[in-house]
């Protein structure tokens, strides 16, 4: 079964957060069980560099204004990946992927991933190369409008013969792709994409709805989130698009990969261990107090934080908890880029608490290691968690989770057993939380029998890449 990854960001080609874990490691999980997975996503500068092999394949004369090449290649890792190069779209200096240096999104954007999406149905249909996807799996709104266009395509009746199945998995229901309906010629999808509940979203268009009108099927990232979504309350404006599909929506939660994320083969870390003992993972402390400027107390519990510093994550209320978190003799670490208010909270709590609260303001994967090696607990008091990856890291590296029971998070972490869940999410059960950790820290055979538990879960890809394996073969067999 051959099956398409559409996806605007890739581990380790280019990350900026869980979506690029999920399309770096799911693929590689579907290869041990016969799925030739492939992964198309934009050239962003660096990333051709990164592979092991590549080879130009097929050209495209005007993609969205410009050239294009494809080209197919493999990383060291084994991932198999065709990269759109389109340096008119994707090659640009400064800023991120999705914004520029001034922090703005870049003006283009609605073309930048409308290109993936029709480059995607292009070789679903079959002309774009010899390797033809039985599956194309789109995920989120950077590829979500592969399904507007295998739904209106010029070729449509050689298209429909052949059409491979889609699916839409949905990390993050809070990003929907919205720009102006005046955009649709632009994006060259007809009018009648807008209408009989098309991609209009009040007012505007939305690339996620394309996914949700037309994929074959809609997943996402954990069974909670799965329910909740489609309810008022945390729909986002698209409950009722997602409940007038004929099929539920399907909850798969992640795993993560255990090659990348192993406490024993880290290199990363100052010290590898595989035993779940605060023991074991002493010398990552030590060196993680070093390193951040904290006092080096072997008997305060080290909570962390590896986060995007936004609303959804809940890290306000983290910094309101914080006065209690300090009188209960506790360190913080915090390590997240986001919003400036944010930001400049916990850079002014690490002025305020020398030696007791470190903020690194940046994005850095082999400290994002070290923390999660060195501290004793990690904390994810998130509004709404579709999955989230860093407390599985957590159990994974014995780092006991406190999170808010929402979501993913409500599924992948056990109150009492492996970690600790609040509800509602408000700052007094965060900090009667952090209570509760930190009373269960100072009792040593609780925390050494909550890290034997959590370091025992089994939080790889096994499970989750056979499940998507049972839904593309319903799909195929739905198409027959
Ligand atoms: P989201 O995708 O909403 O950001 P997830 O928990 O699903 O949240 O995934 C976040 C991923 O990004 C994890 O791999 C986490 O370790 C990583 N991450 C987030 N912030 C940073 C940072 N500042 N430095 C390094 N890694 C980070």
């Amino acid at each position: 079964m051959n099956v398409l990854f559409v996806t605007s960001e890739c581990y380790p080609l280019v990350k900026t957060g869980g979506l690029a874990d999920v399309t770096g490691a799911l693929p590689l999980a579907l290869a041990a069980l016969a799925v030739d997975a492939r992964v198309l996503l934009p050239a962003y500068p660096g990333v051709r560099e990164q592979l092991a092999s590549s080879k130009n394949g097929a050209t495209i004369a005007d993609l969205f204004g410009g050239e294009a090449t494809l080209v197919d290649g493999t990383t060291a890792t084994g991932l198999k990946v065709t990269l759109i190069d389109a340096p008119h779209l994707y090659d640009r200096t400064g800023g991120g992927i999705y914004a520029g240096p001034n922090g703005h999104d870049w003006p283009d954007n609605h073309l930048r991933f409308a290109a993936l999406s029709w480059v995607a149905a292009e070789i679903a249909g079959g002309r774009l190369g010899k390797w033809r996807p039985d599956v194309v799996h789109v995920h989120d709104w950077h590829a979500a409008l592969t399904a507007a266009y295998i739904q209106f395509d010029t070729h449509k009746k050689r298209l429909r013969a052949t059409r491979a199945a889609t699916l839409l998995t949905i990390h993050n229901l809070a990003f929907q792709g919205l720009f102006p309906e005046s955009t649709l010629a632009e994006l060259r999808l007809p009018d009648e994409a807008l209408e009989q509940g098309g991609i209009a979203y009040w007012g505007k268009l939305s690339f996620l709805k394309a996914g949700v009108r037309w994929c074959d099927a809609v997943s996402t990232v954990s069974p909670t989130y799965a329910r909740e979504i489609v309810t008022p309350e945390h729909g986002m404006g698209f409950d009722s698009a997602l409940k007038d599909r004929a099929e539920p929506i399907v909850g798969i939660a992640n795993g993560i990969d255990l090659a990348v994320w192993n406490p024993a083969t880290d290199s990363n870390i100052v010290a590898t261990y595989s035993k779940p003992t605060s023991a074991a993972k002493a010398p990552n402390k030590v060196a993680l107090q070093a390193e951040l400027g904290l006092e080096p107390d072997a008997n305060a519990p080290l909570f962390c934080v590896v986060s995007r510093l936004t609303e959804q994550k809940g890290l306000d209320l983290l910094l309101a908890a914080l006065p209690h978190l300090l009188a209960r003799g506790a360190q913080l670490a915090v390590l997240g880029t986001g919003d400036r208010k944010l930001e400049k909270g916990f850079r002014r709590a690490a002025k305020k608490h020398p030696g007791r609260v470190a903020a690194v303001i940046d994005y850095n994967e082999a400290m994002s290691h070290r923390m999660q090696a060195g501290a004793d607990a990690i904390i994810v008091p998130s509004r709404f968690e579709p999955c989230g990856l860093t407390q599985l890291y957590g159990l994974r590296y014995g780092t006991l989770p406190v999170v808010a029971k929402v979501g993913g998070l409500a599924d992948t972490v056990d109150d009492g057993l492996t970690g600790f869940q609040f509800e509602p999410v408000d700052q007094d059960q965060l900090t009667a939380a952090i209570d509760t950790a930190c009373d269960a820290f100072a009792t040593p055979v609780v925390w050494q029998r909550m890290m034997r538990a959590a370091m025992k879960q089994d939080v790889g890809w096994g499970s989750a890449a056979r499940e998507y394996r049972a839904l593309y073969e319903r799909l195929l067999q739905a198409r027959r």
